[in-house]
């Protein structure tokens, strides 16, 4: 049973002593928490992921590359999602950065007639030396600041949603964690989605340039309506 009173999403909490010390609490054996939700899917048959992902290495467009990236996430996340304190209309991760590369949006802007900002897309993976400055900057004012796909409190493109949305998973038993802090970065037990993001830059190309999604769309999707309730759904 959670332990604390309902937050809604994006609202940013004041750094108190009680607010860090609740969070300082959760903290204490959560690892082996984890660990242990996670040892419990330890025997799960990974070839379909491994397939998906081939699939994707081979396909001859980058419309197909991320079609199947994206199978492969929903693979992952159907594996795990019974883990998670991930529920709907719980949006507080549509209030934090969404990195998303150039070829991803196109295909996202192709897909739901949003319109794509041509002055986006402000730092390469490839590019190590300027990637930390670039990717603070370009993601600095999105904690408390809803996705521009969030109608509602539903994402509007759920279908269509980056593969790094589909991917976010809280391991812990509720949503304490994923609640936003003042001058606080958000430590959350996410499932960890490393490999899975690390093929996908190379499979969609590390040389490409990167935002976040509301830079790479400040205007949403003309006449949104919400197409699901929540990204982890
Ligand atoms: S694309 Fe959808 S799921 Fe992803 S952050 Fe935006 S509203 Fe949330």
């Amino acid at each position: 049973m959670s332990e604390h009173a309902p937050v809604e999403p994006g609202q940013v909490l004041p750094a108190t002593e009680l607010v860090r010390d609740r969070i300082a609490r959760r903290w204490e054996g959560l690892n082996e928490r984890v660990q242990a939700k996670v040892q419990s899917i330890s025997g799960l048959d990974r070839t379909p992921e491994v397939r998906l992902i081939q699939q994707a290495s081979s396909a001859g467009t980058v419309t197909k590359r991320v079609s199947w990236l994206r199978k492969a996430a929903d693979h992952v996340h159907a594996g795990a999602a019974h883990l998670a304190a991930c529920r709907k209309g719980c949006a507080h991760c549509c209030h934090i950065a969404v990195t998303i590369s150039r070829a991803e949006a196109q295909v996202i802007a192709r897909e739901t007639g949003a319109k794509l900002n041509p002055k986006a897309g402000v730092f390469s993976m490839a590019d190590s030396e300027d990637f930390g400055e670039a990717f603070k900057q370009a993601t600095s004012g999105a904690v408390g600041k809803p996705c521009t796909f969030l109608t509602e409190g539903s994402c509007s493109i759920y279908a269509h949603r980056p593969l790094e949305c589909r991917l976010l998973l809280n391991l812990d038993d509720d949503d304490l964690l994923c609640q936003l802090v003042e001058g606080s970065a958000t430590n959350v037990p996410y499932l960890d989605a490393r490999q899975h993001h690390v093929a996908s830059v190379a499979i969609l190309g590390q040389h490409q340039d990167y935002d976040d999604i509301r830079n790479w769309f400040p205007q949403g999707r003309a006449n949104d309506t919400p197409s699901t309730q929540h990204k982890a759904d």
